[in-house]
């Protein structure tokens, strides 16, 4: 009996589908009671299933990261088993001692999204949950050391600010991230993380950094046509590729290394208050009425 684990990631999702590179079914897009979830792959493994989920779809059907529905990405994956959750969203670096191409796996970050429903509990006051730990100690421990093992260059923690976007951030805003103690900035992640624990689920997150926030001070000119308009050179973009490509691999390492480690964190009991105090229903299903 293996573990059952759900990646939420970008478009590569897709293209490693259409490059023959994950062999398993495609669900599709599932009904919720907070309407259709985005797409959900199945790759199953001797070790468990493995949902993939591209957040935002694909080419001009992206969504912009403020108009995804998290609440129904969240109850789908839940619905269908997964008890944890490894995410992965690309960032810029704020702090200079990280790179185009490495990894950070997230331990803090610090919200700075305005448009996007944070909550399934909007009239109930089952939303009033602890955030520390933010992520799972025990699937980031995890996540740590499958990066170490496969040598790929990343951070084993690190706090990132996530903005609205679809836009990148201003100078101004991204002196003003680094002053408040953010490594990273990113549009991905939140809601997802506070959804997960009102789901009493596991969740973590790699930030795959593709680009330098603008700071002013290490100045890449505008680049017309160019990846990120000249943001990130060719050679960044050969090393992206190559972090791109072992996300696979990644996933399914650390779907091994968590079926192989058993369960050791309290992700599971984040609602276990409430349940107690308001009389929940053992059936989750339940607890949005
Ligand atoms: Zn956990």
């Amino acid at each position: 009996m293996g573990t059952t684990m759900a990646c939420i990631a970008g478009e590569e999702v897709y293209r490693q589908w259409e490059a023959g590179g994950i062999s398993g079914q495609r669900l599709g897009a599932q009904k919720t009671p907070f309407g259709p979830s985005a797409e959900i792959f199945l790759v199953p493994s001797a070790q468990g299933d493995v949902y993939l989920m591209p957040r935002y779809g694909m080419d001009l059907a992206k969504t912009a990261p403020h108009r995804v529905n998290y609440r129904a990405n969240l109850y789908a994956l839940k619905d269908l088993g997964a008890e944890s959750i490894l995410a992965w969203g690309s960032g810029g670096a704020v702090t200079h001692n990280i790179a185009v191409g490495d990894l950070v796996v997230l331990d803090d970050l610090i919200d700075q999204t305005y448009l996007r429903p944070k909550t399934f509990f909007e009239d109930s006051p089952l939303g009033f949950l602890r955030q520390f730990p933010v992520f799972c100690p025990a699937l980031r421990r995890a996540v740590g050391a499958v990066l170490g093992e496969m040598k790929l260059v990343h951070q084993a923690g690190g706090t990132a600010a996530v903005t609205e976007g679809p836009r990148l951030e201003t100078p101004a805003e991204v002196r003003q991230l680094a002053s408040l103690g953010a490594e990273v900035v990113t549009h991905s992640f939140v809601p997802e993380v506070f959804l997960a624990k009102e789901l009493q689920m596991c969740y973590a997150a790699i930030c795959y950094v593709v680009n330098y926030a603008e700071t002013g001070s290490r100045h890449r000119p505008f680049s017309p046509g160019a990846l990120f308009g000249g943001l990130t050179t060719p050679s960044d973009g050969e090393r992206l590729a190559g972090v791109v490509g072992a996300m696979s691999q990644i996933v399914s390492n650390v779907v091994a290394a968590v079926a192989a480690g058993g369960k050791s964190c309290e992700c599971d009991k984040t609602m276990s208050a409430n349940i107690r105090q308001y009389r929940l229903p053992a059936d989750w299903h339940k607890w949005f009425a």
